[in-house]
């Protein structure tokens, strides 16, 4: 790893952290999986920082709000918080596959921001996910190890 710079482990939350509840917005229907979180703490006691990567098309196709989004996305933290997981940052992309952005997984937008902010190494970072075309599609990307998650 480059001197100086941080590793992360990327992680997507609907299907990975959480049940993917279509669209979930709704805090009342948060359900994580237990399984996960010996996951994420292996990880983060190599040293990796946890950071989570989420495409939320749902918000700008008005399904649900910024606020529904924060709201949600504050459970999750604070779920594997208490469960010993730090979470370090959570990019979200709100877009529509229409709206061609660059945030969108596999697109690699969220990951720049992160690397930014965080000072990542990208090539020493690790993405953990369960969609095949999403999360490997941004892995490849990245150029990183891919983790399938099968729950
Ligand atoms: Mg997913």
């Amino acid at each position: 790893m480059t001197r100086g710079k941080n590793k992360a482990l990327l992680v997507d939350r609907d299907g990975t952290i959480n049940v993917d509840c279509h669209y979930c917005s709704d805090v009342s229907k948060l359900v994580i999986y237990d399984d996960i979180i010996p996951v994420l703490k292996k990880y983060q006691d190599e040293g990796y920082l946890i950071i989570i990567v989420t495409n939320q098309s749902g918000v700008n196709r008005g399904y649900f709000t910024l606020d529904d989004l924060d709201r949600f996305n504050s459970e999750v933290k604070r779920y594997l918080e208490s469960h010993g997981v730090k979470i370090s940052g959570i990019y979200f992309c709100p877009h529509r596959p229409d709206e061609n952005c660059e945030c969108r997984k596999p697109r690699t937008g969220m990951v720049e921001q992160a690397a930014r902010d965080f000072n990542l190494d990208v090539k020493a970072c690790i993405l953990i996910g369960d969609s095949e075309d999403m999360d490997g599609g941004l892995a490849r990307n990245l150029g990183i190890p891919f983790i399938k998650v099968i729950h």
